[in-house]
Parts: C-alpha cells; structure tokens; sequence
C-alpha cells in the first residue's frame, strides 16, 4: 500500500457487513465467514471503533498462522479519546499491532486539522510500534485531495462505486482525479462501498469490474455475509467465472432495506420511492420491508448515504 510497506490482498474484508450495526450475525457465525475469506486468499480486514466488531475479528483469528492486515478507525478528535480507541482496538481483537488506525470521516483539510491533536497520538502509536500506519477515511473528493498534500498521512481509504453513491462532494470522476494524485503521492490507497452500500447488488459484476480497473486502489473493503459471497466474490477479483450454483445461493440470500440511524428525514427518498414503502416518521424515514421490492432506487437519492441493502 503505497510508501507503507504493508502487503494486502486486492480484496479487504468489510467487517462492518456482519456486526450488529447490518446482519448482526452471531459472532460464531460471521467469523466463520470472516476465516473463510482468510483462507482463501484475504488477508485484508477494515473495521471501525463504531462498527462493534472486534469481537468477530477475534474469534476469526483464533489458532490462524497467517498474515493479517487490520485496519480500524475511529471518529476521536482528541489526544485521550483517540489513546482509549487504540487500546479498545488492541484489547478487543487480542492483536498487539494494528496495522492500519484511520481518522474515521475527514471531510477536509479542515477537519483534519481540527482532529490533528488525535492524529499525532497515532504517530506516536506508529513510533511505538502499536501500529505501522495511519490515515484516514473519508466520504469527500475534498478528504482525498487534502490528504494527499499532507506527507504524514500514510493511508486513504475512500468511497469509490461505478455511480459515484455516496460522494457528498463531486462526481466519481473527481474522485478518480483525487485518488490519481493521492497514489502518485505514495499514498496507500484503499476503496470502500464498490457496490454502492447494496444499491449497485443487481450489477456486480460491472461494480466490481469498474473498481478493480482503477489500479490506484492496492485494495477495495467488500462487505460480506455468507460463504457463497465469499466464494463468488473472491472468483469474480480472481477474473474467474461463477459457477451457476454459487450465483444462486448468493442471490437466494434475504436482503433489506436498512436506513442508518443519522436519517435527517429530507423526504428525498420517500419522493423516489414509488411502491410507496417509505414514510417519515417523527422526522426519520421508515421503511415498510414488506413493500419494499429492494429496487435500490431510493439509496443514490439519499445525499446522507443513509439506505443500504444488505
Ligand atoms: S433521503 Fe436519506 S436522509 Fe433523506 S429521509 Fe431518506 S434516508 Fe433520510
Ligand atoms: S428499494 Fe425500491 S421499493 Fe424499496 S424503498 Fe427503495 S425505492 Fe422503494
């Protein structure tokens, strides 16, 4: 990943997909899914302090000999709040080092600095040894543009889909242009929401191919729930094809319509929703899964990135 010297697979395990936050799976059962994809060639994860799912990661890892990557973030703007994720992290998956500790959700140059006092924390975790790099994470063509001027940022990890769902401030092909200059920077540079947090499930396969042709990304988070996914998405970065049973399974798996908890109620959504599944209440939308028909046309409308299929 750019200057860091850290070695991942092009596929990063999206942990965020089993937690309690989307399926919230029984532990048991989403690090078996999580040790799957370690055994068969991942050797990349990306969490967050705010995901609640160390515990998974933990579980995975028990008797695993081999290499690991893990990423996690958290949204701590402060010194001492920041030292207290650190720890949780190192606590919580039984791991002295964690590789990658991002700034969860930097806007700009702006927040950056404002969150600086907690980033400094983190090179000296990195001088300590606790953790080989840092970074941040981010929603903004205006987060990857800042982080690539800034030489003690080591890693960017960005949304980047086919569509461009879920950039708050420009269109995929700014993004494209941002992380083109963050890679030539040497930064580590890695994608998440391919699939456009579940909106873009009916075209995997353009998805997928769409970010696999950018080479600036060394690595893409796919979030994951099943071992059928696992399998066809590991075949489908391999450039091999699905056999039909695999495609199946996978689209047998139930899905819904999850609206995040940070909903501001604009309405957009419930306006491009013709089956009439979504309703405002008490200034949230609220989703009828029985109606729903899970078309994924409400998701790309919401500028807060709130709807997910999962
Ligand atoms: S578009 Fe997004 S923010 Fe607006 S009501 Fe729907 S889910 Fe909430
Ligand atoms: S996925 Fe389709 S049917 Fe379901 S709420 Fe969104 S727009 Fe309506």
């Amino acid at each position: 990943m750019g200057l860091t010297k850290i070695k991942v697979s092009r596929m990063c395990f999206g942990v965020l997909t089993v937690g309690p936050l989307q399926a919230n799976l029984p532990v048991k059962e989403g690090s078996a899914v999580i040790r799957y994809a370690l055994e068969n060639g991942v050797n990349f994860m990306d969490t967050a302090q705010y995901y609640k799912t160390y515990p998974y990661i933990r579980q995975a890892l028990k008797g695993y000999q081999g290499d690991v990557v893990i990423a996690s973030k958290s949204y701590d703007y402060t010194r001492e709040a920041m030292a207290a994720s650190v720890e949780e992290a190192r606590a919580e998956t039984g791991r002295d080092v964690i590789d990658i500790f991002l700034m969860h959700e930097q806007e700009s140059m702006l927040t950056i600095k404002g969150h600086w006092e907690a980033y400094e924390y983190l090179l000296e975790c990195k001088q300590r040894g606790i953790i080989k790099a840092a970074g941040i994470s981010t929603h903004n063509v205006a987060g990857v543009r800042d982080a690539a001027l800034v030489p003690e940022i080591d890693v960017i990890h960005a949304i980047y889909n086919k569509d461009g769902i879920g950039i708050n401030d420009g269109t995929i092909e700014d993004m494209r242009f941002a992380l083109s200059n963050a890679a030539a920077a040497g930064k580590g540079i890695y994608g998440m929401k391919p699939l456009g947090g579940g909106n873009l499930l009916g075209k995997t396969e353009d998805a997928f191919t769409f970010v696999l042709d950018n080479k600036d990304l060394h690595s893409i988070a796919v979030g994951m729930k099943t071992i059928e996914e696992v399998d066809m998405n590991i075949a489908l970065f391999s450039g091999n094809q699905v056999d039909d049973v695999t495609r199946a399974k996978v689209k047998s798996v139930p899905r819904r319509l999850l609206i995040d908890s940070w909903c501001i109620g604009c309405g957009s959504c419930a306006d491009r929703c013709s089956a009439g599944a979504i309703r405002i209440i008490d200034g949230k939308a609220e989703v009828d899964q029985l109606i729903c028909r899970l078309c994924g046309y409400c998701g790309p409308v919401c500028k807060e990135f709130c709807i997910k299929i999962i």
